[in-house]
């Protein structure tokens, strides 16, 4: 028997157009550096109605410059959900700062304002509140913004909102990317998530100084404007280093490939309900979680996380999906579980909500692409798998 055609969990969607966009710019002068970043730039700050953005090489160096910015550094904390991709813990790290986890909700696996709330109590007896909070919009869903600023204003932490799955998504009337309830909100343009530039990150603020602090930094801490600089300059030439930066740059060709995607955004997110919806509707009597929206939020659905009652059987029931050719995967492994992270001692037992979704959580395909029929086969192998 021939193995059907492999399903992935998430993939792109690349039209001519955005060929067409890419091919532009390969025949223009810039390669980098050029025109188009400004606009993809300015598009996206249109889109979400942000002040400024700063596009970057990934969504990880966005973070990256995003922390550094608000002032991150050693002796500092910073504090985010388990339940995320290693790159928001990781931005700390590379500040010399430290890292701690708030355990998620058991609804919407974000993570959780009350444990927050909880642990910023002990935190301040204690004299260790973190700098920066890093609420992740898991799956697309925005967090509760309104109540984490609420404790911002309590207790002084910034706020830098991990946005990599969710633009596209809305909370309560604004677009996620406004930054109405955070300093900073970073967005990934990986290959699996909502739009792509191949790889490409973006920061977004309606703080000057900081859209001024992350533009520098993505560009070796250089700048070439006088207003700017500690000394006359020595002739036309003249740039001047102020602060260690990198090359975490986008380049003209992704910036333009992410432009032509911006286009499609929310003919993108507007498929991934329709199918989320069509598979609300006929899972609902396997044995089961399927994800639950918050009434105020739009969901980018980058990820449609299901999860079994019987935790028991994940791990079969996830081997003979893919098996099957169906890419399914688990987002994601606690942070703290990760061996780099034991350095830090964390107990498991501390994260209790973040422990049940990572023994039962699997995430099944979801992407614009995904036809009816390839939706059908996963709901189909998933009912063998689990109701035989
Ligand atoms: C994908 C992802 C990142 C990293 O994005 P890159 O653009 O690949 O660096 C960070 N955080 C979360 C939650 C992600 O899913």
């Amino acid at each position: 028997m021939t193995k059907k055609p492999y399903i992935p969990y998430g993939t792109q969607s690349i039209l001519e157009d955005d060929i067409d966009a890419v091919v532009d710019v390969l025949k223009s002068k810039f390669l980098t550096q050029g025109p188009v970043i400004n606009d993809f730039e300015t598009t996206i700050s249109q889109y979400c109605k942000s002040d400024f953005s700063v596009a970057c090489n990934s969504s990880t160096s966005a973070l990256h410059v995003a922390c550094l910015a608000l002032g991150l550094g050693p002796g500092d904390w910073l504090w985010t959900s388990p339940i995320t991709f290693v790159a928001s813990a990781n931005c700390a790290l590379y500040c010399g700062a430290k890292v701690d986890f708030v355990d998620i909700d058991p609804f919407s696996y974000n993570l959780c304002v009350g444990a927050l709330e909880k642990k910023l109590l002990e935190a301040k007896k204690q004299g260790k509140l973190p700098k920066i909070v890093v609420p992740v919009h898991l799956c697309g869903q925005s967090c509760e913004m309104e109540e984490i600023k609420k404790l911002s204003e309590i207790y002084g932490f910034k706020i830098l909102e991990d946005a990599s799955h969710a633009v596209g998504a809305r909370y309560k009337k604004s677009v996620v990317g406004s930054c109405k309830y955070s300093d900073i909100a970073v967005f990934s343009f990986h290959p699996v998530k909502i739009v792509t530039t191949g790889e490409g990150g973006m920061a977004m603020t309606n703080d000057k100084q900081l859209a001024e602090r992350m533009s520098a930094l993505r560009s070796h801490g250089i700048t070439r404007d006088d207003k700017k600089m500690m000394r006359v300059p020595d002739g036309s030439w003249y740039y001047e280093q102020l602060d260690l930066g990198f090359n975490y740059r986008m380049t003209d060709i992704q910036a333009a490939l992410g432009l032509s995607q911006l286009k499609k955004l929310d003919k993108f997110v507007a498929r991934r309900h329709i199918l989320a919806k069509r598979y609300d509707e006929k899972l609902k009597d396997f044995p089961i979680i399927t994800p639950q929206v918050n009434r105020d939020c739009y969901s980018a659905f980058h990820l449609y996380c299901i999860r079994l009652k019987c935790p028991e059987k994940r791990r079969v029931t996830f081997e003979y999906l893919r098996a099957q050719n169906i890419g399914v995967n688990v987002h994601y492994i606690p942070v703290y579980r990760h061996p780099y992270y034991q350095r830090f001692n964390f107990n498991q037992n501390s994260f209790p909500n973040a422990e049940a979704f990572y023994s039962s959580a699997i995430s099944i395909p979801m992407y614009p692409n995904l036809s009816f029929d390839e939706q059908d086969r996963v709901i189909e192998t998933l009912k063998d798998a689990l109701m035989t």
